[in-house]
Formats: structure tokens, sequence, C-alpha cells
């Protein structure tokens, strides 16, 4: 539970609002990339940044739990350059071997080269992105439809269909001969994103992560990573969502009576304290049994479905409650709604994800109540 955290949690808590208040909350918005850097800096000095990063290359590899914690506080607090507090994270490459390891994978945690994620595919694809092994190389042809950070990235990531083997994530430097920038797109939230062709891209067989035919495991190991932090996030919103319809709720309204004096009007409310209350009880649950070793993959779907589609209702209540004003394009309840509507797709649409959790526990066993 939230309440039951150790010393050290509790540290990393008041670290957590300290930074939120004192660093992101404080951040000039006149030179993003500028503040970026400044961010950056001011994490790492704090012990943050390091907290995403393996012990091997001086990280402190922080637990899930530690990591819940301080997602949720920093959201708790809607901050701007919540994604400059955090070092980039092995994912895919995580114990990844020689050559790769010096190539990508240390230059990405020095943060000296920006990697992306290319594994989703468009509906009307022919044929899933494959490779062919011919000799030291692998050549690739395909399409992925929604790499994100793809146009600036150094190297993708790729799920790619190798014949004879099977999928396997394989690194595709962008520089390539034959990688093609489809187009460029930004979606509701305003992050950045590509559709990337390979066209007769040949990649040496050493960029095959792992071993080949075992990319779907690791691909859906890096996403699961990532579901219980969304939650998190989210769980922070949420926090900070209550927070703000408490004290609106407070004020008078024209007639001079405090709004929440209507039971229509707590009745709204209060259903949003209980989905928070929910969420949040999950979601800590969930990152102390990651953090005793469990398998969680079941539950963190549980609560990235649950805290997603709860934050997107506390925003739209919100909205709702406060009126008007709450629409005006840069009120930071617009901003938060359209940054959180992409949660219920990236990393697992929802029904796909409930889906997932119905097999699990139908077929394989697997799920806890
Ligand atoms: C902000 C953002 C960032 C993203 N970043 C990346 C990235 O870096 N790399 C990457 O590879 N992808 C990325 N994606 C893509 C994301 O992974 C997909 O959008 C997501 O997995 C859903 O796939 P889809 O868009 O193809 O929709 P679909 O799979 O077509 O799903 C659309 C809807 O169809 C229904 N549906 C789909 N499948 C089933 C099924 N089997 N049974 C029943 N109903 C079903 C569901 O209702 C679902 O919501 C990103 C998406 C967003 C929004």
């Amino acid at each position: 539970m939230p309440e039951s955290l150790n010393a050290e949690h509790q540290q990393l808590a008041a670290t957590c609002a300290e930074f939120a208040q004192q660093v992101l909350l404080c951040a000039s918005s006149d030179n993003p990339a500028a503040t970026r850097a400044d961010v950056r800096s001011a994490a790492k000095a704090a012990g943050l940044f390091a907290m995403t990063q393996p012990e091997s290359f001086g990280g402190t590899a922080a637990g899930q739990l530690a990591l819940c914690v301080a997602r949720e506080t920093l959201a708790s607090f809607n901050p701007p350059y919540m994604d400059a507090v955090f070092g980039p994270s092995p994912g895919v490459l995580a114990q990844v071997e020689e050559p790769l390891r010096s190539t990508h994978l240390t230059p990405l945690l020095a943060g000296e080269k920006r990697g992306s994620f290319g594994f989703t595919e468009a509906d009307d694809a022919p044929a899933p992105t494959s490779g062919v092994i011919e000799g030291s190389n692998l050549r690739v042809n395909g399409q992925k439809s929604y790499v994100t950070g793809g146009a600036e990235a150094d190297f993708i990531n790729t799920l790619v269909h190798i014949e004879g083997r099977g999928p396997s994530m394989v690194v595709i430097d962008t520089a390539s001969e034959g990688v093609i920038i489809e187009k460029k797109f930004v979606s509701l939230d305003g992050s950045h994103h590509a559709i990337i062709t390979f066209k007769d891209v040949s990649v040496p067989v050493a960029h095959i992560i792992g071993e080949a035919g075992k990319g779907m495991p690791r691909a859906m190991r890096q996403i699961g990573d990532t579901r219980l932090l969304f939650a998190a996030q989210a769980c922070g919103y949420m926090i900070w969502v209550v927070n703000l319809l408490n004290q609106h709720l407070l004020a008078p309204d024209k007639s001079g009576n405090p709004r929440g004096n209507l039971d229509v009007i707590r009745l709204r409310y209060a259903d949003l304290r209980i989905k928070t209350y929910a969420a949040r009880s999950m979601l800590y649950r969930t990152a102390r049994l990651a953090d005793q070793g469990e398998n969680i993959v079941n539950e963190a779907m549980a609560c990235k479905v649950f805290a997603t589609e709860a934050i997107g209702e506390l925003v739209d209540t919100a909205i709702q409650l406060v009126g008007g004003s709450a629409l005006v394009e840069d009120h930071p309840l617009a901003v938060l709604y359209r940054q959180v509507r992409a949660w219920r797709l990236a990393e697992g649409a929802s029904d796909v994800l409930r889906l997932n959790i119905g097999r699990g526990i139908l077929e394989l066993g697997k799920g806890r109540l």
C-alpha cells in the first residue's frame, strides 16, 4: 500500500516531490532543448536519472516499487518535462552481448545515441517485415507504421520475421541504405512518430538481438515492463486531478455556496476518488509482487487497463465539472486530456489486453485476483 513504504521509499517520494516543485514546475518553456538538458543534470544530481539504468553501466537499477513511487509522486504535480527525468533504459537491448553492447547499448545509456522501437505494422501491410540471412548479413524488407521518435533515432530495434528462424529483434541503423522515412506525424498527445520502410536493407547478422526466433518474448518483455510505469504515471495524474477538483468544489459558485454542496456533484467526485483508490491499490500490490520476483504479466496488464481508463474518465469528468474554461487549449486539464488518451492504445490496446488476461487464466491458468 502507498501508506506502508519503508524509510528508503518514503525518502524517495520526498525527493521526487521536492524535485517536481523546485525543478520541473519552475522550468522555463522558452528553450525546451536547453531546459531538458538542465532537467537531466538536476535529475542526475538528485539520483533519479540513474534509477532506470543497470548497475553495470553506473545506474542504480531501482526496483518496480521504487520506480512506481517515483513516477507516481512526480506525476501527482502534473509537471512539464517528466520525460527528461529518467535516463534511457536498455529495453530490448538488456544483457546484449558484443558487438551490440559497445556499438549500441553503451551509447544509448550514455545518451549519445537514440534508439526507437519498430513493432507495429499497418493493418493493410501485405506481409510482416521479413528478413533473409545471406552469409554474414540479413536482408530486411517491410514497413513499421508507428515508430515513436523514429525520424530522430540513430537505430530502430525492429521485429523482423527471419526466414527459417521466426520473429527476431534486430537493430537497424537508420543511416543504412534502404531505410526510408515514409512519413512523419504527431499524435494527439504531441509526441512525434514516423512510418519507416525497409527496402533491401543489409544488416549485419550480429545485429540480431539475442537468439534469432526468440524476438517476440523479448519485445513483449519490453512492452510489459513499461505497462506498470504507465499505470504509476496515470495514478499520479489521478491524484493531481482529485486535488484540483477538491479545491474547485470547496470554492463558492455564483450563489456564494461551495460548488461541492450539490449531491449530484458529490456523486461524480466520489466516483473519481473510488477509481483512484482502486488504481493505486492495484499498482502498489503489483509492484511489490514484482519486487518479490513474482510473474506479474497479467497483473501489470490489469493495472495498465484500469489506470489508463480511469485517468481518462477522471480528466473527462473534471473538465465537465470545471466547465468551459477547462477546454481552453492550454488549460492543464485540456493538455492532460490529450496526453492520456494515447495510453489506452499505446503499449497494448485496452481490449487486446483484456483478451490476453482472459487467455492467461482460461488457457494458461495464470493471473491473480
Ligand atoms: C502514442 C503512441 C506511441 C506509439 N509508439 C509505438 C512505437 O514506438 N513502436 C511501435 O511499434 N508502435 C507504437 N505505437 C503503436 C501501438 O503499439 C498500437 O497503436 C497499438 O498496439 C494498437 O495497434 P493498432 O494501432 O494497430 O490498432 P489495432 O490492433 O488495429 O487495434 C484497434 C482496435 O481493434 C480492436 N482489436 C484489435 N485486435 C483485436 C483482437 N485481437 N481482438 C479483438 N479486438 C481487437 C481493439 O478494440 C483495438 O482497440 C504507438 C501508439 C501510440 C498511440
